[in-house]
């Protein structure tokens, strides 16, 4: 029987994955909510460190009409340790849409939802709809740059080319759901940024590997632009630190003087250069609806 090179490249894979798959508590279901809230929770989060908060997650909120019902102080509880607080209250506004409507149930569908990008879409279409469609994050961009289109290191102007090229690669496999998640730990374990290709399942379709064998490749320094934060001048982290400071003291100490958070969030603050820095640090989480100002004390929002 005549086989493709694609399909035995997804053959391959799959076999590997089989034996060296990361099992995770998201990938053994097709329940969009549970897939959803790992793939927020694992933006810019460490696997290791999200399984523990996914657990408790689901035991609070277990389903898209839990969540919708949560108070903004619920979900910031709930989200405390994760970072980037405003990712749990765009979770709890998209389950509200979905249970004041419906589910989607196409990648187009997830997309029409205010908060979730092109990324998110094809995962939950493909994982939960079981649509073949790939979702690329840095990290298949960087597999499947170097397996479809014989580059190094790829960028995000080649996410079309990966898209279009990986649904050949999906076609003729029969669990190709699974291709995305197998790519994301060959990614994780072997196709680093300098990839391990001695010892990679798939060296022998690989268009790169001899060229990385051979040292033929240069790794640049930083192949991926971090984003950019913003960081105020004179302080040692970007202002994202800070506001999480602010958020967890607010937390724990309910109606604090606004005036006493500078000094409690930074040791070096100085109420003369500091004080609208932080104000507008404060301003800015108010606007997120993740604390509110009651006079001259601040508590986390009871809203909505
Ligand atoms: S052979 Fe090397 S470059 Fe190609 S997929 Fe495997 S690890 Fe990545």
């Amino acid at each position: 029987m005549y086989t493709s090179p694609k399909t035995s490249l997804s053959s391959q894979l799959l076999r590997w994955y089989e034996t060296h798959g990361r099992t995770l508590p998201w990938r053994e279901t097709r329940d969009a909510y549970r897939i959803l809230v790992s793939e927020v929770m694992l933006q810019q989060t460490q696997v290791s460190r999200v399984l523990g908060f996914y657990d408790r997650w689901m035991e609070t909120f277990p389903n898209w009409n839990e969540l919708a019902k949560a108070t903004n102080a619920e979900v910031i509880t709930m989200w405390a340790g994760l970072g980037y607080n405003r990712r749990g209250l765009m979770l709890r506004d998209i389950a509200r849409s979905v249970a004041k409507n419906s589910e989607p149930t196409t990648e187009d569908g997830w997309r029409i939802l205010k908060g979730i990008g092109p990324y998110t879409a094809a995962a939950l279409a493909v994982f939960a709809n079981h649509k073949r469609t790939m979702p690329v994050d840095t990290n298949i961009r960087r597999v499947l740059g170097r397996l479809l289109l014989a580059k190094p290191f790829s960028q995000l102007d080649d996410d079309e080319r990966i898209r279009r090229k990986s649904i050949d690669l999906m076609k003729s496999s029969r669990k190709f759901w699974e291709i995305p998640q197998a790519l994301f730990d060959l990614a994780t374990i072997v196709c680093k940024k300098t990839p391990s290709c001695a010892e990679c399942p798939l060296r022998k379709q690989c268009p790169m590997a001899e060229k990385f064998i051979a040292g033929r490749v240069r790794i640049p320094k930083a192949a991926i632009k971090k984003a950019k934060e913003t960081i105020q001048v004179g302080k040692s982290h970007p202002d994202r630190i800070y506001r999480g400071r602010i958020l967890r003291l607010v937390r724990e100490n309910p109606r604090i003087k606004e005036s006493a958070v500078g000094g409690r969030i930074d040791p070096s603050y100085n109420s003369v250069n500091d004080a609208q820095w932080v104000r507008a640090m404060i301003d800015r989480m108010i606007a997120d609806g993740m604390i509110e100002r009651d006079r001259s004390t601040l508590h986390l929002s009871k809203g909505q």
